[in-house]
């Protein structure tokens, strides 16, 4: 009887278990699940509770201009009553983001009315026992307090804050010489944004980073299937990604070509088409100034500290080579205008340059896609067709193999 009751117990248990599992996030990983959220209070001070599935440690860190509290917790998906997913911002809190940072960390980024800091928090148990609550008491001082924190802050961990390396991750198992001398070339694909940065929001509620990434796996396909090419993606989920790491990703691989690939969205909502980006200190226009100028801040949205310009080249042998990658940039852009051009719509003067963060690989040849404007109406509605993200990987693919023709050994004459 003892030994069926232990059993019993223990069926109980598991099927219990089953229950409490929270379902599989973005990443197929269970991960725990935010499922209450309150900002309160006032510009002096504010109240942020929280309430979890289970109990988790977390981390704050401070960022300036703008001011922000960041806060990591481990992997954690957000569903509030309703089915909602954003959490209002109220009191001393002016915007509030959230999502995946890495594949282990979510992040919540609190962009602050004024300097503030945390004064106290505490996790503890929910009265009905199905939770954890955190309580974060948010307190205004002076912006003299607020950078003393920061600096403070900065002199432990350095000033970027911490990210995981997707480079590291992807090399490892890679041997970044295997296709140099070989006939074989290595393309970067570079899907814009991505996790807590989901780039530009359409008209109708797409997302940047979903189109980006939904056209870099096609192009991907496509390559591999049209030339001897070895392509690799700056990220193969839903995950963010900093311009430095995109960069250096691309460097550390040796690539012969990069690829970024956007869907960005401009104050005039009738501009529509595609426009491909090369890198130039000086933009050619300002539109594709402002576009560059949001795009390098997207590191920002993720709570990132922005890198410092360290604008002056004190190598004139890296100078040169930049000016070289950057002729072979402008050669490859006029060729896939050229493609695009014959199957789909493209922005008057399609062929661009501004100051691209994500272009500055000195050594490969570099280029940004915008796909068209996502506060278009009728470029939404075309970015979401799979149709049509098929009829651009394919042009685009056409256009890398036209670029390494005269590099490809000739076919063998029949
Ligand atoms: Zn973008």
């Amino acid at each position: 009887m003892r030994l069926l009751l232990i059993f019993a117990c223990m069926f109980f248990a598991l099927v219990a278990d089953s229950f409490a599992q929270p379902e599989p996030s973005e990443n197929n990983k269970p991960g725990a699940v935010g499922f209450a959220v309150r900002i309160m209070g006032d510009d002096n001070s504010t109240r942020m509770l929280m309430d979890f599935d289970t109990k988790l440690t977390i981390n704050i860190q401070y960022m300036d201009q703008p001011r922000r509290i960041v806060i990591d917790l481990p992997k954690t998906v957000f569903r509030f009553a309703g089915g909602k997913t954003a959490i209002e911002p109220r009191g001393l809190v002016d915007l509030v983001r959230h999502g995946a940072i890495s594949k282990e960390t979510t992040r919540i980024v609190l962009t602050l009315k004024g300097a503030a800091k945390v004064s106290s928090q505490e996790i503890s148990e929910l009265k009905s026992g199905i939770g954890h609550r955190l309580i974060l008491d948010i307190d205004a001082i002076s912006q003299q307090d607020f950078t003393k924190l920061i600096e403070e802050q900065n002199k432990i961990r350095g000033a970027s804050g911490a990210v995981a390396k997707k480079g590291d991750r992807v090399f490892k198992n890679k041997n970044t010489n295997a296709g140099k001398n070989n006939g074989r070339f290595t393309i970067i694909i570079d899907p814009g944004h991505g996790g807590i940065d989901g780039g530009a929001v359409g008209v109708g509620g797409t997302k940047e980073k979903t189109i980006t990434f939904a056209v870099a796996v096609q192009l991907k396909k496509k390559l591999e299937k049209i030339g001897p090419f070895d392509v690799v993606l700056t990220r193969d989920e839903d995950v963010f990604v900093s311009l430095r790491q995109r960069v250096d990703f691309t460097r550390t691989a040796q690539a012969d070509l990069f690829i970024s690939i956007h869907a960005d969205s401009l104050s005039q909502r009738r501009v529509r088409g595609s426009t491909i980006y090369t890198l130039s200190k000086k933009a050619s226009d300002r539109l594709s100034a402002s576009l560059a100028a949001s795009e390098n801040l997207s590191d920002l949205v993720a709570g990132l500290a922005l890198p410092e310009e360290k604008e002056v080249v004190t190598d004139i042998l890296v100078e040169l080579t930049a000016r070289e990658t950057i002729r072979f940039s402008r050669h490859f852009s006029g060729i896939l205008a050229g493609t695009l051009k014959n199957g789909i719509t493209l922005i008057k003067n399609p062929q661009r340059y501004a100051a691209f963060g994500v272009l500055k690989a000195p050594e490969v040849p570099s280029v940004l896609l915008e796909l068209g404007y996502l506060s278009n109406k009728e470029d939404e509605k075309l970015m979401n067709s799979k149709l049509w993200q098929a009829k651009v990987a394919r042009l685009v693919s056409e256009a890398v193999l036209k670029f390494f023709k005269p590099r490809l050994p000739l076919p063998l004459q029949p």
